[in-house]
């Protein structure tokens, strides 16, 4: 494909997308196939003479397309959203028309540099403390994914707490120390943070949560003790600001001085939530944040900036980079370590980084700060005004407080009935949710996820729900009628 081709096919592609977004709302959002429907749809092994475009784009329609959950539907109502947007998604093709790789500043100076002013802006429309800003010893840093960030700071975690240990007990090893290290966290929270723990080779401790679904000082303070008395070493805890079976908040104001007092890192991971803490009334959910040595959020998640790009704060950089700065000979360049310039690739696992940090540019500026608190205001409208259908029906009952954009709510009876029920909904493909366990109990979790999501799209989705569980009471009542 030479130029004057990609200009064309590009522009097509840019309708593609816009028509495929416009009409989305039509599409079945739950995909009608097998497990391995798509490999039958295509030869077995790459073509070796080129194929052409039209021939490709055809296959689009014909294999891709039936196989594709459409995430920004706005009958999709499940995990929690991928808000990418039209300004997104242009910036990410400007990143993939620039192609670079900005691992060091040499590598590209304006994909280091933006991604530094970037992280200073959000964590200032998040007010986070100046200590996380990039003037002072800290700053914030795009990972991949709320996962890696979990990660990142549970290792760097680790390797602190090994040398602090070692600092009064030289003689003691590196080996000894790691299996005495006890991380926690809720057990509540998304199970990324069991898997850093395992990635990270320590004992991780879930703590039980309050009637909230929060965690609480005096629990932590509990294992805390426990722990130490049998001799292990408590050096991580990781919080959560809306966790994700049913967006709960740790009591992160209470559980930070604990942290601070005991030396044990506290990272907040808020992948969700977080984001809404641009908006004045939720930002006293982060009270606390001044306690924590890392702080996470998706703005793939609940602030329309696509796939992938997760904003990471350290309170110490250096806590960050030392655990894994290598320096090669071939990136090494004249302004590294000047203390003018952040080399990403030591803040992180990969080297090589996309120009991530321009979809930020873009959303920011084309939304505002107001445009995208306006966004986020209106989600959580929805998600009320789902709760209100939902205490109305006396079939139904609600199971957690309602937050942000997401009900957890089921139909008064046995867990095989809402299980009866989710399987319904999936069958039908017309809305798409997925479920949680709360206390034990098989839970529907209900999101507004879409951009484009308005208030007829939520009272057409319990319409659904709402007839689809007739049908089952029905069945239910007939059944049991037949019995007696
Ligand atoms: N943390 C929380 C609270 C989440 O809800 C999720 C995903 O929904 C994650 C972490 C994982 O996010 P990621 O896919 O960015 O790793």
């Amino acid at each position: 494909m030479d130029a004057a081709e990609f200009r064309r096919r590009g522009k097509e592609m840019v309708d593609f997308v816009a028509d495929y977004q416009e009409n989305i709302e039509h599409r079945r959002v739950y995909p009608d196939v097998e497990p391995g429907y798509l490999r039958s749809m295509i030869p077995s092994e790459a073509p070796l003479e080129p194929e052409s475009y039209e021939d490709v784009l055809k296959d689009v329609d014909r294999v891709i397309m039936p196989g594709v959950t459409h995430w920004l539907s706005p009958h999709f109502h499940a995990y929690y959203p991928s808000s990418t947007s039209f300004p997104s998604i242009l910036a990410d093709l400007l990143s993939s028309g620039i192609g670079t790789i900005g691992f060091t500043w040499a590598a590209n100076p304006a994909c280091n540099e933006l991604e530094t002013v970037m992280l200073d802006w959000l964590g200032k429309m998040l007010q986070l403390p100046e200590d996380f800003l990039a003037q002072g010893q800290g700053g914030g840093v795009i990972q991949g994914t709320a996962s890696e960030s979990t990660l990142m700071a549970l290792l760097s975690a680790r390797l602190k707490t090994v040398k602090c240990v070692q600092e009064s007990d030289p003689q003691r090893s590196e080996a000894d120390i790691i299996s005495k290290l006890i991380a926690y966290t809720s057990e509540e929270a998304h199970f990324s943070v069991e898997k850093a723990s395992i990635i990270g080779g320590v004992v991780i401790r879930m703590v039980p949560t309050d009637d909230n679904f929060s965690v609480r000082a005096e629990t932590l303070e509990k294992m805390l003790a426990e722990d130490k008395a049998a001799g292990f070493i408590p050096f991580f805890f990781c919080a959560t600001l809306g966790t994700t079976p049913c967006c709960a908040f740790d009591k992160i104001d209470e559980l930070g001085p604990i942290c601070n007092a005991e030396n044990i890192w506290m990272h907040i991971d808020a992948a969700y939530a977080g984001c809404a803490f641009i908006c004045p009334e939720f930002r006293p959910l982060l009270n606390g944040v001044e306690f924590a040595d890392s702080f996470n959020i998706n703005p793939t998640k609940f602030l329309l900036v696509g796939l992938d790009c997760s904003a990471m704060w350290v309170k110490k950089s250096a806590d960050l980079t030392r655990a894994f700065q290598m320096d090669p000979e071939y990136l090494k360049h004249e302004n590294q370590g000047s203390g003018l310039v952040k080399d990403y690739m030591h803040w992180g696992i990969p080297m090589g980084r996309r120009f991530r940090s321009l979809k930020l540019w873009f959303v920011f500026r084309m939304y505002g700060v107001s445009g995208l608190q306006a966004f986020i205001r209106k989600h959580v409208e929805l998600a009320k005004a789902f709760k209100i259908l939902v205490i109305d029906n006396n079939n139904f009952e609600i199971c957690a407080e309602v937050v942000m954009g997401l009900v957890c709510f089921r139909l008064k009876g046995s867990d095989e009935l809402n299980k009866a029920l989710l399987k319904q909904i999936t069958r039908m493909g017309k809305i798409h949710l997925v479920p949680c366990m709360l206390r034990g109990r098989f839970v529907l979790r209900f999101v507004v996820c879409g951009e484009t999501t308005e208030l007829r799209h939520i009272q057409e989705a319990w319409k659904h729900i709402t007839e689809l569980s007739s049908e089952l009471l029905q069945n239910l009542f007939d059944h049991e009628g037949k019995e007696n």
